[in-house]
Parts: structure tokens; C-alpha cells; sequence
């Protein structure tokens, strides 16, 4: 992963990182511009969103949907997915 500093926008490294959530961490960098800059910081990187499910979710949530469904309804719909 590159880190820019944000002040010079030259190449910094990270230097350690603290895991603040299974989706949530704290990057710590160094600027590496030491002459002209040197300035150490703060990064956050986050989980955002999927792009694509992880196959057992939607599987998870198909069975949810359809349990959510007044049995008639689960019954025709077992009947469009295997006719
Ligand atoms: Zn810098």
C-alpha cells in the first residue's frame, strides 16, 4: 500500500498500525521528505462496502427472505424454482 504525505505529497511509510475494529485501522506513517518536510501522521483505512456479497450471506439472506414469506407464498415459490 503507498501512503502519500499529505503536506508534501511525497512517499511516507508505515510505521506501525493499531487495529481499532475488524474493519477499522489507524496507519501510522513518516513522511520520508526528511529535509524538507519530515512530518509524521495518521492514516485510516476502513472496509467501505462489497462490491459482491460473500457467497454465505447470500445464501443467509435468501433463507431469511423466503422464511419471512407467508407459507403460500414459500409454496410458490418453491414451485417457480423447481419447475
Ligand atoms: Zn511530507
Amino acid at each position: 500500500m503507498r501512503v502519500t504525505c499529505p503536506h508534501c505529497q511525497q512517499k511516507a511509510v508505515i510505521t506501525s498500525s493499531n487495529q481499532l475494529s475488524p474493519a477499522v485501522k489507524d496507519l501510522y506513517c513518516q513522511c520520508m521528505n526528511t529535509e524538507q518536510c519530515g512530518a509524521s501522521f495518521v492514516f485510516v483505512l476502513a472496509f467501505k462496502h462489497d462490491l459482491n456479497p460473500p457467497h454465505h450471506s447470500t445464501r443467509q439472506l435468501a433463507v431469511s427472505l423466503i422464511r419471512s414469506l407467508p407459507a403460500e407464498e414459500r409454496r410458490l415459490l418453491q414451485g417457480d424454482l423447481f419447475n
